[in-house]
């Protein structure tokens, strides 16, 4: 299986690397698509395996990784993984991880205190880890000189003190890595339409969860969308109406993934989501009766 840690890609005057935390065979297809129909592997079985699919055990490929980007102002980290030493027992394979994930990042060049901005497009667990870690017993903010952008939509959703009835994970989520950012001054919060400047700018994408955000980058000619959860996994770009088990409103969730498409096939934008296997991101093109992704480019 091709790793490609440290990818980087060009969109205009902007390079984009990912940096890994995770990847490997995880969920069966059924697991993650409720919708899932293995007769599909006739027509896409070719390229699925073995970068997106392992036939042998039926499970899917799947990555967690966190997307940076440097512009020629600003160095941006989109969504934080699931971070080190996190207590998630409902979630066996984010619990207590010992991953090098910051020494990926510095690889790439890049100090935590580099970062000027992170973005998380929405709050759930593998999307918000690093932002903190652990110091001396107490979670501090991994990125000391960073904003982190939030969409208020999602701050309010996911804050246990607004809903109490929130699952025991999500509210141990919250409270680890999201409520010490927000303690030590350093939240920001954000409409679902928003800018961080000129060339970055917030879009709504709800559904994956109420007030997810996708950033589009635009440099030059070239645009690179980061879509959060709007897709997990390739085979969605072919069946658009095909959602996660994850998705909390199934219809909003299509919406977000249709529009997503249908932008980056018009503009021929790169998109980058934050769970697809190895080459990670890539450009959508229209068919006559659906999307097809196109691979290639990074070096
Ligand atoms: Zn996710």
């Amino acid at each position: 299986m091709n790793s490609n840690i440290g990818t980087t890609w060009q969109i205009g005057q902007t390079t984009v690397t990912r940096i890994e935390e995770l990847l490997g065979p995880s969920l069966q297809p059924e697991e993650l698509l409720a919708t899932w129909d293995p007769a599909v592997l006739k027509e896409h079985g070719h390229w699925m395996a073995p970068n997106f699919y392992h036939p042998s055990t039926n499970q899917f490929v799947m990555s967690v990784h966190s997307w940076l980007i440097r512009t020629p102002h600003h160095t941006i980290l989109v969504d934080t993984c699931c971070g080190n030493a996190k207590n998630r027992p409902a979630s066996p394979h984010f619990h207590r991880l010992d991953m090098p994930y910051l020494d990926r990042l510095r690889c790439a060049g890049v100090e935590p205190e580099d970062i000027d901005y992170v973005l998380c497009t929405h709050l759930h667990v593998d999307h918000v880890g690093w932002n903190t870690r652990l110091l001396d017993g107490r979670w501090v903010p991994t990125f000391p000189n960073a904003k982190y952008v939030f969409s208020s939509k999602e701050l309010q959703f996911w804050d246990p003190s607004l809903n109490p009835h929130l699952p025991e994970e999500a509210r141990e989520v919250f409270t680890d890595s999201v409520l010490p950012v927000i303690a030590a001054g350093q939240g920001q919060a954000v409409d679902t339409t928003d800018q961080l400047s000129d060339s970055l700018l917030i879009e709504p994408a709800p559904g994956h969860t109420p007030g997810q955000i996708l950033l589009r980058l635009l440099s030059g000619q070239d645009e690179g969308v980061f879509i959060g959860d709007v897709m997990h996994h390739p085979i969605q770009v072919y069946h658009p109406t095909w959602n996660s088990r994850f998705c909390m409103d199934p219809e909003q969730a299509v919406n977000s993934r249709m529009r997503v498409l249908d932008h980056c096939a018009e503009r021929h934008c790169l998109m980058l989501p934050t769970h697809f296997g190895a080459p990670h991101a890539g450009r959508i093109r229209r068919g006559a009766a659906s999307f097809s992704l196109e691979f290639g480019e990074a070096r």
